[in-house]
């Protein structure tokens, strides 16, 4: 049954080869029924990117803000990964190392309106509540004004199916917020195209999911003093990264690269916090 040495045609859709791939569909000219070296060989240049793909591209998104995005709007695209495959592998590792590495800061505590009743949850999911606080939050709610008491009964009766709900909905919610952010920096750039916004702002957030699984990963030196300066690390090079991002992109003047990265930063904020808002009330009221 096995065919030794590549095809004359394409396996997938028959047309005669010449060269590495079809040009046609573009599939790979590999035998029929390859042996396990070539699968392994395979699956190892797709994860680390053919000759150092996935290497050059963080390489260049990190180290040159705006750089990477200007090459693939102007068409220099096969060195790198592709933006929305890019965003997807951060988003992955931001919430692997989020979800993996021990919080050292608890969240302050939410008090429900009218009540002397803080609930607290920590990363585990556990809920501080003990039966006779809970008994004490619930009838605590009934005094509250009916919206509030319809997003946070479902939170005390189930904190821990509430913060799963919360988590699983989040990085859904992020992504939809890339567009979000695009049409924001369009309102504030007329006449480019679209697509400019919109890979830049694939390559923004993909640089901070990067930077903040960085933020995460300093916490396993379990020291809040290391988590502070972290922290601060974090916020200064996400600031500049896209003040400088912004200037290498839309070629603009100081000046207005700085007034409109502020006009961004706030409309983007609102939009966020609302994001963030609907986030959590979907995910009470899903109980
Ligand atoms: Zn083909």
């Amino acid at each position: 049954m096995r065919d030794r040495g590549p095809s004359p045609t394409c396996l997938n859709c028959g047309t005669p080869l010449d060269g590495a791939y079809c040009s046609r569909c573009g599939q790979r000219a590999l035998a029929a029924y390859p042996a396990l070296r070539e699968v392994v060989s395979e699956a190892w240049e797709e994860l680390s990117g053919y000759d150092g793909r996935f290497l050059r591209t963080f390489r260049t998104l990190l180290a040159r803000p705006g750089t990477l995005t200007i090459d693939t709007l102007e068409g220099r695209r096969a060195r790198y990964i592709p933006p929305v495959r890019l965003y997807l592998v951060a988003s992955v590792v931001y919430f692997l190392c989020a979800a993996a590495i021990p919080n050292l800061r608890t969240p302050p505590p939410a008090t429900m309106p009218r009540s002397d009743v803080n609930i607290t949850i920590d990363a585990s999911g556990r809920s501080n509540l003990t039966p006779g606080e809970r008994e004490r939050a619930l009838a605590g709610l009934e005094r509250a004004p009916w919206w509030a008491k319809a997003i946070l009964q479902p939170v005390v009766l189930d904190p821990v199916g509430f913060q799963q709900r919360f988590l699983a909905t989040l990085p859904r919610v992020l992504f939809t917020l890339v567009p979000v952010f695009a049409t924001i920096v369009a309102l504030f750039h007329r006449g480019r195209p679209f697509t400019q916004h919109l890979i830049f702002a694939l390559h923004l957030h993909t640089t901070v999911f990067m930077v903040l699984a960085v933020r995460e990963l300093s916490q396993l030196a379990a020291s809040l003093a290391v988590l502070r300066v972290f922290e601060l690390g974090a916020a200064v090079i996400i600031a500049a990264y896209t003040l400088l991002a912004f200037r290498r992109v839309y070629r603009e003047s100081w000046p207005r690269v700085l007034l409109k990265g502020l006009g961004v930063a706030v409309v983007y904020c609102l939009a966020g916090v609302a994001a963030l808002f609907a986030t959590t009330v979907w995910a009470a009221m899903r109980a």
